[in-house]
C-alpha cells in the first residue's frame, strides 16, 4: 500500500523508524520488536541505509519481512551519494520486486574519510535527483527529508525552502522532517512551505531524550537545537539516568499532543532501535486519536522537574495541567 493513500485530515500517521542492526542476533532482535508492534498497528514502519550502501541487503530484508511475514507496511530508506545511476537503479527494482511500494528518497552524507566526489563522476549530488530517477523509473510513493530548522550545509532557510520546493516538485508525495525539540519550529516551517507553494503532507519526526550523552551527539549531528529550560531540566538531572528518561519522554509526548491537535499530517518516531519509551508515548498518544480525529487535547502545560514520577510509563495527561 502506498503511504500517501492513508493520510487524512484530522487522521495523524503515526510511524516508527528503524536502523539494520550490524549482526544477525540484533537482526532477530529487531525483528522480534517490529513483530510486537503489530498490535498497536503504526501506519507504517521505516528502515534507514547507510549513507554509502554499506547495509543495503539489511535494509532490503528487512522491509521485506516486515511487509510480507509480519504484515505492516514498510518503507525503505535510500541514499544517493557514493553510488552510481546503475547501482541505484538495481536497489529500485529490487525494491519494486520484492513488494516494496515506499521509498524515503535521500542524499546521505558522505562518511568524513571519504573523497569528495569529481563533478564528473556518475553520482547525484542532491537528493531531488534521486527523487527524479525514481519518479522516472516507478511509480513508488516517494518521501524526503525536510529540516525545520534549515539543514546544517543550506546557506540560508529560503536557500533551503527553495531547494525543498525543487525536490518537491521532482516527484515527492510526503515529507517527513528532522527531528525538533521546539514544536514552534515546525509550525514556522510548515507555514513557510506552504507559502512556498509546497502542498504535500509534513509528517513530524520526534525522538524523545534518552539520555544526555545522545542528546549532546544528535543536536551537534544534525544542527536541531533544544529549549533553554528543557535543556536546563534535563541537566539538572543528568546524573539520574531514569529521571532524564522520564523527562524527556514526558517532553516528547507533550510535543505529540500538541501536534495532533495542530492538525500534523503524522508523527514519525525516531527509535535508535530502542523502541520502549517511543512504544509507550505512541499507545498514549494513539488513545487520543479518535476513528473520526484527534480527541479533543488535555491541557498543555510546561513540563517541570517535580512532575518527574518514577515508575510512570508516560505522565499522564492528568497529572500534567
Ligand atoms: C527523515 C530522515 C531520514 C533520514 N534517513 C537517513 C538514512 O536512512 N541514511 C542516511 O545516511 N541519512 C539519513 N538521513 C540524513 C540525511 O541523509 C542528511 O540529512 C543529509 O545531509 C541530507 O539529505 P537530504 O536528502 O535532505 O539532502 P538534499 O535534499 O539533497 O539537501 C542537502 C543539502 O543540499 C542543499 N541543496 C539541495 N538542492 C540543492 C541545489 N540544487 N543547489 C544547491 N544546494 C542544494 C539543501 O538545501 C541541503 O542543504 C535522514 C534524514 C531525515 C530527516
Amino acid at each position: 500500500m502506498r503511504i500517501t493513500q492513508q493520510f487524512s485530515p484530522g487522521r495523524p500517521t503515526l510511524s516508527f523508524e528503524f536502523f539494520p542492526p550490524k549482526d544477525e542476533i540484533g537482526f532477530w532482535d529487531l525483528y522480534r520488536t517490529v513483530e510486537s508492534l503489530k498490535p498497536l498497528h503504526p501506519t507504517y514502519v521505516s528502515v534507514t541505509y547507510g549513507s554509502g550502501g554499506s547495509d543495503r541487503r539489511q535494509t532490503l530484508d528487512l522491509v521485506t519481512r516486515i511487509k510480507s511475514d509480519i504484515g505492516i507496511e514498510s518503507m525503505a530508506h535510500l541514499t544517493c551519494m557514493g553510488a552510481t545511476r546503475a547501482e541505484l537503479g538495481t536497489v529500485v527494482d529490487d525494491l519494486k520486486r520484492h513488494g516494496i511500494e515506499n521509498v524515503l528518497a535521500l542524499r546521505g552524507d558522505r562518511p568524513a574519510d571519504q573523497v569528495p566526489a569529481t563533478p564528473e563522476a556518475d553520482e547525484f549530488r542532491y537528493a531531488s535527483e534521486l527523487v527524479a530517477f525514481i519518479r522516472a523509473r516507478s511509480d513508488m510513493c516517494i518521501a524526503a527529508a525536510c529540516y525545520p530548522e534549515g539543514h546544517p550545509e543550506a546557506g540560508s532557510l529560503t536557500a533551503d525552502l527553495e531547494h525543498l520546493l525543487r525536490k518537491v516538485d521532482a516527484g515527492v508525495d510526503f515529507l517527513i522532517t528532522q527531528l525538533f525539540f521546539d514544536n514552534r519550529h515546525f509550525y514556522r516551517f510548515r507555514e513557510r512551505a506552504l507559502r512556498a507553494g509546497i502542498k504535500v503532507p509534513i509528517v513530524a519526526g520526534i525522538m524523545p531524550i534518552l539520555s544526555v550523552k545522545q542528546i549532546r551527539r544528535f543536536t551537534e549531528m544534525c544542527g536541531a537545537s533544544i529549549p533553554p529550560d528543557l535543556l536546563n531540566r534535563i541537566e539538572s538531572v543528568e546524573d539520574d539516568a531514569e529521571a532524564v528518561r522520564h523527562l524527556g519522554m514526558y517532553h516528547a509526548t507533550q510535543q505529540c499532543l500538541q501536534l495532533i491537535e495542530q492538525e500534523a499530517a503524522g508523527i514519525h518516531f525516531y527509535t535508535l532501535n530502542r523502541s520502549t519509551a517511543t512504544r509507550a508515548i505512541y499507545q498514549h498518544i494513539k488513545a487520543m486519536v479518535r476513528p473520526g480525529g484527534p480527541a479533543a487535547s488535555p491541557p498543555v502545560a510546561q513540563a517541570s522537574g517535580d512532575m518527574v514520577k518514577r515508575g510512570d510509563a508516560v505522565p499522564s495527561p492528568e497529572r500534567i495541567s
